[in-house]
């Protein structure tokens, strides 16, 4: 694995439900560390330095092959696989950040921030069910057929700001219903057709 980038706000009512009007602005990209990747099944610690831990399940894609500038026509190709992921947030750190002016990575890209599903070898589906539940019960419900920008649209966009490379993952944005996770709390991402991530914090 080679870098992470993720989108802000690419379903309507994820971006409604932050503040934004969904259809005005391209794409926008932040980044957490590589090493914020935790395997499914894991408990965490709750992490420090936050009162308002919030959940964003994403589909997650993987990169095998990188350029730049690339045509939305060529990106599919360049995609190795893809699984199901949890964009963990510092809610309150990052509404202090908006408010400032100040830059997410704290509030994004803290240790242990990115828990991903197994990777499945493919395309992703254009469409399908992505959900996430915590101790059983269902808090984000969406269909990837909502992303604003798709996959290949996500990748050209990325490309024009950054070469992208074989390796980098790219989180694809949240569906409406983020919210906070408690101590105690087990936390599943699922995506449909593939194996969920699992996360448990203490
Ligand atoms: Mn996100």
């Amino acid at each position: 694995m080679r870098r992470i980038f993720c989108v802000g706000q690419n379903y309507a009512d994820h971006a409604r439900e932050m503040g934004s009007d969904p259809h005005r602005q391209p794409p926008f990209f932040f980044t957490k560390p590589a090493d914020a990747v935790v395997a499914s099944g894991l408990s965490l610690p709750y992490p420090a330095r936050t009162a308002d831990l919030h959940h964003e399940v994403e589909l997650v894609v993987a990169l095998g092959r990188g350029g730049s500038a690339v045509n939305a026509a060529d990106a599919p190709s360049m995609i190795f696989g893809y699984a199901v992921g949890i964009d963990l947030t510092r809610r309150d750190m990052q509404a202090e950040a908006k408010k400032t002016g100040r830059p997410w990575d704290m509030s994004k890209g803290f240790d242990q921030s990115a828990p991903i599903g197994p990777l499945v070898r493919g395309l992703p589906p254009s469409k399908g069910a992505i959900t996430l539940s915590i101790d059983g019960q269902v808090r984000q419900a969406g269909d990837l057929a909502d992303m604003i920008w798709n996959v290949a649209d996500i990748i050209a966009f990325l490309s024009t700001y950054v070469a992208v490379a074989a390796g980098d993952l790219i989180f694809t944005g949240t569906p409406a219903g983020v919210g906070p996770i408690h101590r105690g709390e087990r936390v599943r991402g699922a995506l449909v057709g593939i194996e969920p991530v699992d996360v448990t914090f203490l």
